[in-house]
């Protein structure tokens, strides 16, 4: 069988064509069009699905269902409405999988894109063969995802896994869910921004606060380590309720990981039951900007292979 698969992200429209097992058929970019609505969204998706389908058909391939994985919690079920699309507010209140089923007249899953990006790499990536483990994706925000047992763990209301919106510090600053307080304002990207500044740095974006440490900067090095630490509060949280095989970090952040790796291990060390904590590997995610796409095909077939199960 062969997946569209497509990542919906605030910045980017990833889209490809994933087959069953995992190969990547083909891939198309493109910038998110600002103000994105439903219709401009499937206008993108009809054409990039058509140029796909297209592009495979000389290989005696066509696409059979699709998988789009957006910033937003998804409700289970075909009619589920998203309500909450901070990234792209044009998106709310749409039932999406029901009208990009009848607009691509292919069924299509809707998936969050950080439980996407844990289901990926638990299928080709850092955490392949983990049973339990959770994926934090680190990037304008905080996403994650939980596989526990072997299954993603989604929750009624597609919500499971929102570990970024967990709070750390009860009067902290406010933030875009309504809290005040969260892991979000403390371990994203704009939170390293926002630190470097704090501690006197001249930076416009997260990235240069890490080309300042990559050249050994102090004080860009000690934003990292404070992050860390909220970090390693955090996996401590993930490995006391979960009990992970692994937690793998993604997302554009996670490239500075050996800058707060070590604060990180160190805080969770301190921090959570000593067994759990020995057995838990803390990673970096292997697939990078793949995860979201090769994790929502595979939600796609494990979708299907469910369904036999349960009706053979
Ligand atoms: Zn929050």
């Amino acid at each position: 069988m062969s997946i569209f698969s497509v990542d919906v992200g605030g910045t980017n429209i990833r889209c490809a064509v994933v087959s069953t097992d995992g190969e990547i058929l083909h891939r198309k970019q493109l910038p998110t069009p600002p103000g994105l609505n439903p219709n401009g969204l499937l206008a993108i998706l009809k054409e990039q699905a058509k140029l796909a389908g297209d592009e495979i058909r000389s290989r005696g391939l066509s696409i059979e269902a699709a998988g789009v994985a957006v910033p937003a919690p998804v409700p289970m079920g075909r009619d589920a409405k998203l309500t909450q699309v901070p990234n792209l507010p044009g998106l709310e209140g749409v039932r999406l999988s029901a009208m990009l089923s009848d607009g691509l007249g292919v069924r299509v899953l809707v998936e969050n894109d950080a439980a996407a990006a844990a289901v990926g790499e638990n299928w080709k990536g850092a955490s392949r063969g983990a049973n339990t483990s959770a994926y934090i994706s680190l990037g304008t925000g905080i996403g994650g995802g939980l596989i526990i047992d072997g299954r993603l763990r989604r929750g009624p209301d597609g919500s499971a896994g929102e570990i970024g919106h967990i709070c750390i510090e009860k009067n902290g600053r406010k933030c875009g869910c309504g809290s005040r307080g969260c892991f979000e304002q403390y371990a994203s990207a704009g939170a390293i921004l926002r630190l470097a500044r704090r501690n006197g740095l001249k930076v416009a974006t997260s990235e240069q606060v890490f080309e300042l440490a990559r050249h050994g900067n102090r004080d860009a090095m000690l934003v990292f380590q404070r992050v860390g630490y909220y970090l390693g509060i955090l996996s401590a949280a993930l490995i006391n309720s979960i009990n992970p095989d692994s937690i793998v970090f993604g997302g554009k952040v996670a490239g500075a990981m050996r800058f707060f790796g070590e604060s990180l291990k160190k805080e969770a060390g301190y921090r959570s039951f000593r067994a759990p904590f020995r057995r838990c590997s803390i990673v970096r995610g292997k697939l990078g900007d793949d995860a979201a796409i090769l994790g929502v095909a595979r939600c796609v077939t494990a979708r299907d292979d469910e369904a036999d199960r349960k009706h053979p």
